[in-house]
C-alpha cells in the first residue's frame, strides 16, 4: 500500500499532533497538511495548517 504522506514522517497520535493555526483542529496525518516554517530570531519557527483553505484563511487575517 502506497502512502502519499509518508515523507512528512508523521506517525503521531490525536494528543500529540500539531493543530491548525487557523481552525484548531488536531491533524492527524490529513493528506492536506501544510506546513510553514519560518526563522525568526534565530530559531525556527513552524505554523501547521489541516488544508489550504485554512492556510488562505491565516494569510487574509494575517
Ligand atoms: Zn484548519
Amino acid at each position: 500500500m502506497v502512502d502519499p504522506t509518508s515523507d512528512l514522517g508523521e506517525d503521531v497520535d490525536e494528543e500529540s499532533a500539531p493543530r491548525c493555526a487557523t481552525c484548531g483542529d488536531a491533524i492527524v496525518r490529513e493528506p492536506t497538511h501544510r506546513v510553514v516554517t519560518w526563522v525568526e530570531d534565530g530559531s525556527v519557527h513552524h505554523r501547521h495548517f489541516c488544508s489550504d483553505d485554512c492556510k488562505a484563511d491565516y494569510d487574509d487575517a494575517a
